[in-house]
């Protein structure tokens, strides 16, 4: 075949892909709050999340935090975001359930947290609202299950949420829009690497 029919050809492949792209996206006419959910063991849950806090923060909407779990005040992502006039930023933790070792105390520290989530996700001021690491008060079941996947589809409908943490069950993978799993393809700390600063915090 000679350059003159390869780009024929080429042109007349992108014009059919053309068509089916803007089919699609006539297609996608929709808006809605969505929900995300971000799970696997992979690194990448949370900085996406926080990618999104930066979005959002960067068309003007409001954004709520939620860090359960976790109990340092010293990451990046909080001395950034957390100074932002429209981010509202939580640190609802008590560290983790192996340096606790209190279930009592961890089931009260997540009660405690979820109410703080509760009020924003009842009002519909709050366009973006992350959960950082929720799936774990769920899984230990630290938290009723049922009782917040009701409340997380009983938010604003305008209301975007996205939820982080391993292992997320099949009826939040359900009740979300978008999912995305993280595959753990190799990480620095297994060669010994500690967690570094503008990366893992
Ligand atoms: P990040 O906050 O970096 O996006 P993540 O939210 O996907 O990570 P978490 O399970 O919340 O992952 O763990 C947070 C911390 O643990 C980060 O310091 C991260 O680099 C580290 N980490 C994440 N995945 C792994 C892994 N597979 N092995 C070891 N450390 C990990
Ligand atoms: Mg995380």
């Amino acid at each position: 075949m000679n350059d003159t029919a390869k780009n024929q050809r080429h042109q007349q492949r992108m014009a059919r892909k053309k068509a089916l792209i803007d089919a699609s996206i006539a297609r996608a006419d929709q808006e809605k709050g969505l929900l995300l959910v971000l799970t696997g063991n992979g690194k990448g849950k949370s900085s996406s999340a926080f990618g999104m806090v930066g979005r959002s923060l960067g068309h003007g909407m409001k954004v709520g935090v939620c860090q359960f779990l976790k109990s340092r005040t010293d990451t990046g992502e909080e001395a950034f975001f957390g100074k932002q006039s429209d981010c509202e930023w939580h640190v609802l933790g008590d560290g983790f359930t192996w340096e606790t070792q209190n279930r009592e105390q961890d089931i009260a520290t997540s009660q405690r947290g979820w109410a703080v989530a509760q009020r924003m996700l009842t009002d519909p001021a709050y366009q973006l609202v992350v959960l950082d690491e929720l799936t774990y008060l769920l899984n230990y079941g630290y938290l009723d299950a049922d009782q917040v996947l009701d409340e997380l589809a009983e938010r604003p409908p305008m209301q975007h949420v996205v939820v982080t943490g391993r292992a997320a069950s099949e009826a939040l993978r359900e009740l979300a829009d978008t999912v995305a799993e993280i595959a753990d393809v190799k990480h620095a700390y297994r060669d010994g690497v500690m967690a570094q600063r503008g990366i893992d915090l």
